[in-house]
């Protein structure tokens, strides 16, 4: 596989203390950036196959973790615990587990904390999660959790009461702190209206509440995100902010994303993909446009790119190969890796394929430290 002469090596469960040292130690400048990959847990059990060979494909090329979202209102609450004990257990790589708490109440937020702490999951991306689209006047319950800071500090009084009752949860937490990431957006956040300089403030808020360090919604501009760090370190954010990136390979992609999230495509790179004769076109010209942006903010010294998939690991690993941190399709064809046998146990196989019947795991089984 073609690395351009900047092999990652593969950190191996007991070189990285946790996710956000990794971070931090990119966010010095002095390693190399990390990389991570967003996967969503598969809606239906006939989409479970094809999510794990994908997923087998991406932790074959050793991120630094990988992290799973969580539905709005907790709608895959099952399956994301599923897919994440899986990865946790059954994979070398540390995975994220997505938190919203939109729409749920206090007592319900508890609930699912403690059944990831059970499970064995130390690292979190705390998030609000967006309202229903058919609500516009929607409110939060008045005994719910109301936002992503909020969330930081409930999860770290969950894991504060754990430690107070329980000395072995304390030690585990001793040994395997809490890692809390969150989002942020470079150019404000178009879905709750707010502006680039109160996702500032806000990133201050969630830093003080005890987050580790952030993942930046997705943007086209490499400007959106120095000139937001720029601002973020000036309103005195310190923690590190990862580059969320999405390969601009398919056009209706790019349109529904706009949909889901407000954040609007440029219109020179829509005519250009809808001008192009074929999908293997428009993934040609959207990996050199994402590799060139994730390039310009490698140069600016982003301490890691984080890789939205929306599970399709062609995209996600050409656009690495482009900036020289591993990756690269073209290799693996559509069968498996050889390469990845030995690291990779067969995600794609086992009784846990069909989504209905992921096997359990205990904290006990994997003493990892996430
Ligand atoms: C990297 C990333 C991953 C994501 N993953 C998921 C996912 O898995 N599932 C999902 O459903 N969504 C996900 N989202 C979308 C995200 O949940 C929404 O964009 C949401 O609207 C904002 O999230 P937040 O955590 O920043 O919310 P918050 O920071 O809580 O902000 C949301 C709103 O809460 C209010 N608010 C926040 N802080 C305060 C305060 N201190 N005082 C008063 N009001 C306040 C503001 O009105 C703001 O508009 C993700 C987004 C990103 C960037």
């Amino acid at each position: 596989m073609p690395d351009g002469g900047r092999a990652r090596t593969h950190p191996g469960r007991s070189d990285v203390v946790s996710v956000a040292d990794a971070v931090g130690q990119a966010h010095g400048g002095a390693a190399r950036p990390t990389v991570s990959f967003e996967l969503m847990p598969p809606r239906r059990p006939d989409a479970a196959p094809k999510f794990w060979e994908t997923a087998r494909r991406l932790v074959a090329t050793h991120p630094d973790f990988v992290s799973v979202t969580y539905g709005a209102a907790g709608t895959d609450r099952a399956t994301a615990r599923q897919v994440v004990g899986r990865l946790l257990q059954g994979t070398p790589v540390l995975p994220i587990a997505h938190l919203t708490c939109v729409g749920a109440s206090r007592e319900d937020v508890e609930e699912v904390i403690s059944d990831f702490l059970d499970e064995g999951v130390r690292s979190f991306l705390a998030l609000r999660g967006d309202p229903p689209r058919d609500q516009p006047d929607w409110q939060p319950a008045p005994d719910g959790v109301r936002s992503s800071t909020e969330l930081v500090a409930l999860l770290r009084e969950v894991e504060a009461s754990r430690c107070a009752s329980d000395p072995a949860a304390a030690l585990r937490g001793a040994a395997r702190p809490l890692t809390i990431a969150v989002a942020t957006f470079c150019d404000g956040n178009p879905a709750a209206g707010t502006t680039r300089a109160q996702e500032v403030r806000r990133l201050w808020q969630k830093q003080q509440a005890g987050a580790s360090f952030a993942i930046t919604q997705l943007f086209y501009d490499a400007s959106s995100y120095t000139d937001f760090v720029a601002e973020a370190r000036a309103a005195g954010v310190t923690i590190p902010i990862l580059a969320g990136l999405l390969p601009t390979t398919e056009p209706a992609r790019l349109r529904r994303v706009e949909e889901l999230t407000g954040v609007r495509a440029p219109q020179h790179l829509l005519d250009a993909l809808d001008a192009l004769p074929d999908p293997e076109a428009q993934h040609a010209y959207g990996i050199a446009y994402t590799v060139d942006l994730a390039q310009r903010v490698l140069d600016a010294g982003t301490p890691g790119l984080h890789v939205y998939t929306f599970n399709k690991h062609r995209a996600a690993l050409d656009l690495l190969e482009g900036v020289h941190l591993g990756g690269g399709s073209a290799g693996t064809g559509g069968s498996t890796s050889a390469a990845a046998a030995p690291l990779v146990p067969d995600l794609a196989s086992g009784p846990w394929v069909t989504g209905t019947s992921l096997p359990t795991t205990s904290a006990a089984t994997h003493g990892t430290p996430v």
